[in-house]
């Protein structure tokens, strides 16, 4: 998948379209992620020792991953602050490394928590 968690991506399709955000969590096996902000759903919660009340809170539910694109942070990119296409280039050794279409320059990397 061309996503991981901290990324910040801009969503390319549905009611949130042209909104970005960052990537709370990422599941590859379904292809879904979880994008701070994007795609609320309301939750109903039972009441419990942490919250008695219970009640209804919103929450980020998943969206799938092919409808957003990584935001490009390079400055001199033509696009730059809007979502690009990555490719996978070889790194120094036999790392690879994540990189902007478009500039051919590396995705910064998002700090890892
Ligand atoms: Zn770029």
């Amino acid at each position: 998948m061309h996503i991981v968690r901290n990324d910040t991506v801009e969503v390319l399709a549905g009611n949130y379209r042209g909104k970005a955000g960052k990537v709370l969590s990422v599941m590859p096996k379904k292809g879904q992620i979880i994008v701070e902000g994007v795609n609320y759903v309301w939750r109903h919660i039972r009441p419990s020792p942490k919250n008695p009340q219970g009640g209804r809170i919103q929450k980020e539910a998943p969206i799938n991953a092919s409808k957003v694109l990584v935001i490009c942070q390079n400055k001199d990119c033509k696009r730059n602050g809007k979502g690009v296409r990555t490719r996978n280039k070889l790194g120094e050794g036999a790392t690879k490394i994540r990189v902007c279409v478009k500039c051919d320059k590396p995705i910064a990397a998002p700090v890892e928590r």
